[in-house]
């Protein structure tokens, strides 16, 4: 867990004083952008909230070390695993969480703990709660039995209704930062130091994109070289049609795909280039510049996409620019 410490170093410390004032709010929201570590913090938080090594009349641990939770008694072994009875995790069916998962939460509540003295529901991406499903839930929000914590997660706060959020105690995530998601790699997946910290650089602070990049860089590098090839080599206007008609997922693995091709061959520039050997004017520089400007183009389209320009615009204007890139003269 060191890396959710180095990269949410604040949002824990604001939990660490939640726990020592023992003021334990009903309801709390992490929000933060996609990747950010939301559901793992709020299972360390949950952790700190159910652990049996507390001395506190609430049963809250007082340790003032780094992690949240003693991380030795039966229910800190148990959040760990995946296996606390008194933990639920509430995650959408599909692309919701209906009235039928409110009912149960309804009914799950009025049952006592197990292990512990109190029962955590996480509830992630609480904008996908149904208006009937946050509707039911507002006043277990409020007031909960006491032994009932709630933790909402979401990255899209403005989705979620008013009568929601006025019920939490809003947390605040910052999107990762790339050593946080390097730490992330090397934890949590023995990803070697090098290789991490070129992951992490591309992750654009999340941790899930780092999973999705690390997951297939074999396949991804050969499509960014396929598309090089016949971007530089096809009819841009066919090629843009036939990338704007794909769905927005793949779009953007596309262009990520794109992205880490070009950035392998700007480190390899840079690592080539001297410029004492062959001073200003040289190749050398125009090959780093070059894949420097093609970078640049390429991120550019990625954040138009993601603003939902139109999507046939981006890529004319993305392939147009590399192609012209690619035949200026060095
Ligand atoms: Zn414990």
């Amino acid at each position: 867990m060191d890396y959710l410490l180095r990269g949410q170093a604040v949002s824990v410390r604001i939990l660490k004083a939640i726990l020592r004032s023992g003021r334990i709010g009903h309801a709390y929201l992490f929000k933060g952008p996609a990747g950010s570590g939301k559901t793992a913090l709020a299972k360390q938080f949950a952790k700190a909230l159910l652990c049996l090594n507390g001395d506190s009349p609430e049963g809250l641990p007082s340790n003032s070390g780094t992690e949240l939770g003693c991380n030795e008694c039966p229910s800190c072994v148990r959040v760990d695993g995946d296996a606390h009875p008194d933990l639920i995790m509430i995650e959408k069916d599909g692309t919701s969480i209906g009235i039928s998962a409110a009912h149960s939460m309804l009914k799950e509540v009025l049952t006592r703990p197990f292990v512990s003295k109190r029962k955590v529901f996480i509830i992630k991406d609480a904008e996908t709660l149904t208006a009937e499903a946050a509707n039911a839930l507002l006043k277990l929000l409020e007031e909960p039995p006491a032994y009932v914590n709630f933790i909402l997660t979401t990255a899209n706060e403005s989705a979620i209704p008013a009568t929601v959020i006025s019920r939490c105690q809003v947390i605040p995530l910052r999107a990762m930062p790339a050593e946080a998601v390097a730490a992330y790699l090397q934890e949590v997946h023995n990803v070697p130091e090098d290789r991490s910290r070129q992951i992490a650089a591309l992750s654009d602070g999340s941790i899930q994109k780092a999973v999705w990049l690390l997951s297939q860089p074999d396949g991804q590098k050969a499509n960014g070289e396929a598309l090089t090839d016949k971007v530089m080599n096809g009819s841009l206007v066919e090629l843009a049609l036939e990338y704007s008609k794909a769905d927005s997922g793949e779009r953007q693995k596309l262009l990520a795909a794109l992205q880490l091709e070009f950035a392998e061959k700007l480190s390899q520039a840079a690592m080539e280039y001297d410029k004492r050997q062959y001073g200003p004017d040289n190749s050398q520089a125009a090959v780093l510049k070059r894949n420097f400007e093609a970078l640049k183009a390429i991120m550019r389209a990625r954040q138009r996409l993601s603003a939902n320009t139109n999507a046939f615009l981006v890529f004319c204007t993305l392939f147009m620019d590399m192609q012209r890139l690619n035949s200026e003269e060095i």
